[in-house]
């Protein structure tokens, strides 16, 4: 039996080890349970990106003169494409695309998926065109990591009575699954915006209707894809910090009150 103390006038009984060890456990399974629900809000996206390989040819000649008509290329942004990468990776086989600021390049297979092209030179226009676009860019990585490190940090204990006053890291612990998704925040608006302008781009090189049509459910469905990452790892944080708050904060006695009438 462990020792119960007063705090405050209430009597609490701290939680033993072994409590701390099952909590533990049960934050695991819970996040990741939750975090293996990502493939589902992806696949809406991986299908139709699929799909439009057979009508690349109808999006690729307006893609290249993308970088044209919205001034790109005399920003120095460059295509490079992947087709002749001969490298066996995702961007190689027409499922992904990116675009590098350092290097000022949008890496995709031209062969296959340009309509995804214009929502990179989207990203080229965060990147090289806004102010605002520019800090969101800034803050995806910082934000990355920083919500990695909230999943850390509520695997951590509770050992402090919930009426004890707090210092900065017990405000953090009691928030950590909203700070979580707070910091994917910049990047699903970053994505958002690319997309857009993706969108107005292709709209000004004189791509017909149905087919900005198309684009934007596709565009959608990758939006759904960071939208469910930003969602599934701010509940999963917030599952586990639960969990562990549960397993690990000191228990209070409740006194019963007994009245002679
Ligand atoms: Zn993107």
């Amino acid at each position: 039996m462990v020792n119960s103390y007063y705090y405050n006038g209430n009597e609490y009984i701290p939680k033993d080890a072994n409590a701390g060890s099952t909590g533990f456990i049960l934050a695991s399974l819970a996040s990741s349970a939750i975090m293996g629900t990502l493939p589902a809000f992806a696949k809406p996206f991986n299908k139709q990106l699929i799909k439009e390989h057979s009508q690349n040819h109808l999006y690729k000649d307006a893609f290249e003169k993308s970088l044209e008509v919205s001034g790109l290329d005399k920003k120095g942004v460059e295509i490079i494409p992947a087709q002749y990468l001969n490298d066996m990776s995702d961007v190689f086989c027409g499922q992904n695309a990116y675009y590098t600021p350092k290097r000022k390049t949008i890496t995709i297979n031209t062969d296959k998926i340009s309509i995804a092209g214009f929502h990179e030179a989207g990203h080229a226009l965060n990147d090289l065109k806004g102010k605002f676009g520019k800090i969101l860019s800034k803050l995806r990585y910082p934000g990355y990591v920083a919500a990695a490190w909230m999943g850390f940090v509520a695997m951590f204990s509770r050992p402090k009575p919930k009426d004890a006053p707090k210092d900065v890291i017990d405000h953090i612990k009691d928030n950590c699954g909203k700070i979580a998704f707070a910091c994917w925040l910049p990047t699903v608006l970053e994505e958002g915006m690319a997309s857009y302008k993706g969108i107005k781009l292709a709209r000004k090189t004189g791509l017909a209707e149905p087919l900005i049509k198309n684009m934007k459910k596709l565009y959608a469905k990758a939006l759904l894809t960071y939208a469910g990452r930003a969602t599934a790892t701010g509940l999963a944080v917030g599952a586990a910090s639960m969990i562990m708050d549960y397993f690990t904060r000191p228990k209070k006695v409740e006194i019963p009150k007994f009245s002679l009438f």
